[in-house]
């Protein structure tokens, strides 16, 4: 049976550990013209992805130390924790360059309070440099790389803008679980132009890595506003979101729906995978749909309900 975060902490840590929302600095290839795709230079990211690059609630880079201090700060109010995993999700944190990177993870790593370092980033940002630092941070605090492959089909990642085909990202993954550096996968369900039946596909290829995947992050498509998607879903909405033009391709899920698809996910991971990550958690000033994911307290009680049996 999959677990859910929390048990997976507890049995590892025996306390709580909270999450600290970081800053590296960091860029994306996807966005500056560094991935050549059919001769032609990315520079407008993935579709969905807004400004602030997958990470609204992480805080401008500055000094690292301050930026930790400051986020405990905040979760102080809410928590009694004293045990923290460095959370480095927005862009690409491998992307750059690697001395600073270097000596600003180091830093993260020898503090106390850090007992996990997770780096967000893309499966083409993992040079034998890179690769070399991560060896060297994992030896030092468990390292967590998390990968944004958001689905298995060439297709439907050529038309957000991915960047990269599925081989770069298998190849990755081997090379990091040689290192015994642990992968987390996040997986976007409803992309445009995916049948549920694809969406499973996607958890199943997972399922079936060697080794077995350590972690997976489920969320729902968001639509943000200013985003290349959300042009893309004004205009299916005046064609008819779900007309048989490829363009207008949309489907928004409802709330049931994707809860029955998540359960259903989960249901397919292997033993002791851990479920990271539920539901969408995009910045409501942005969204535009679905509006039922402002609601996340209720998501996640229908959540709750509906793999408690699949789900330790
Ligand atoms: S989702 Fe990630 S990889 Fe894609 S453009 Fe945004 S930051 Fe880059």
């Amino acid at each position: 049976m999959a677990q859910k975060l929390s048990t997976y902490l507890k049995k590892e840590y025996g306390k709580k550990i909270y999450r600290l929302s970081l800053s590296s600095g960091c860029t994306c290839p996807n966005r500056d013209g560094s991935i050549i795709v059919d001769g032609n230079p990315l520079t407008m990211g993935c579709s969905f992805c807004s400004e602030g690059g997958s990470g609204e609630f992480a805080p401008d880079f500055v000094d690292i130390d301050r930026q930790i201090e400051k986020a405990k700060k905040l979760i102080a109010k809410k928590t009694d924790a004293t045990s923290f995993i460095a959370y480095f999700q927005s862009f690409t944190n491998t992307y750059g360059d690697v001395g600073r990177l270097t000596d600003l993870y180091s830093r993260v790593v020898q503090r106390d309070d850090i007992v996990i370092l997770s780096l967000g980033t893309r499966p083409d940002c993992l040079g034998s440099d890179v690769m070399r630092m991560l060896e060297e941070l994992s030896c030092r605090k468990p390292l967590w790389i998390e990968l944004g492959l958001q689905t298995i089909h060439e297709m439907t990642a050529k038309r957000f803008g991915r960047g990269y085909e599925l081989d770069v990202f298998e190849d990755a993954y081997r090379r990091l679980s040689e290192l015994g550096i642990k992968v987390v996968v996040h997986v976007i369900f409803g992309l445009p132009g995916e049948s549920k039946s694809d969406m499973l596909d996607t958890v199943r290829y997972l399922s079936s890595l060697e080794p077995p995947l350590f972690g997976i992050k489920l969320q729902n498509l968001q639509i943000l506003k200013g985003t290349r998607m959300y042009d893309e879903y004004l205009s299916s909405i005046a064609k008819g979101t779900d007309s048989q033009d490829p363009e207008a391709s949309f489907h928004i899920m409802s709330m049931e729906e994707y809860t029955d698809l998540v359960a259903e996910a989960i249901a397919l991971l292997p033993k002791d995978t851990v479920v990271h990550r539920m539901t969408g958690d995009g910045p409501r000033w942005l969204l535009e749909a679905p509006l039922w994911s402002l609601d996340k307290k209720r998501v996640l009680n229908m959540l709750s309900a509906k793999t408690r049996d699949i789900l330790i």
